[in-house]
C-alpha cells in the first residue's frame, strides 16, 4: 500500500522517484476542483471522493496499490486528496465496479 509524500524532487533537483505516482493536477490522479474557487477544502475533498468512488476503475486502482509512494504538494499536516486516494485503496472493491 502506497504512503502520502511530499512532491519535493522539483525543490530538490532531482527527478521523480520511479516509484512514486505524482497526483498534482493536472494529471490523472489530480483533484480536478481547487480550493477557494470550488469551495472550501473539505468540499473540495468531498467532491473528488464522490468522483473515485464512483468512477474510478479497477486498473487504476491496481496501478496506484503498486506505487510505494502518491505525491502532493500539500503539506503533509493538511488534510489532501491522497488521503482520499489511499483511504479508496484501503476499501475492498466493491462487486457493483
Ligand atoms: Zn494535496
Amino acid at each position: 500500500m502506497p504512503v502520502r509524500v511530499r512532491k519535493d524532487w522539483r525543490v530538490k533537483g532531482g527527478k521523480k522517484p520511479p516509484d512514486v505516482i505524482d497526483c498534482t493536477r493536472p494529471g490523472p490522479f489530480g483533484n480536478p476542483w481547487v480550493v477557494g474557487r470550488d469551495g472550501t477544502r473539505w468540499e473540495c475533498l468531498a467532491k473528488f471522493k464522490d468522483m473515485i468512488y464512483g468512477s474510478w476503475s479497477v486498473s487504476s486502482r491496481a496501478k496506484l496499490q503498486a506505487a510505494r509512494g502518491l505525491a502532493c504538494a500539500c503539506p503533509l499536516d493538511e488534510s489532501c486528496h491522497v488521503d482520499v486516494i489511499i483511504e479508496w485503496l484501503q476499501q475492498e472493491p466493491s462487486s457493483s465496479a
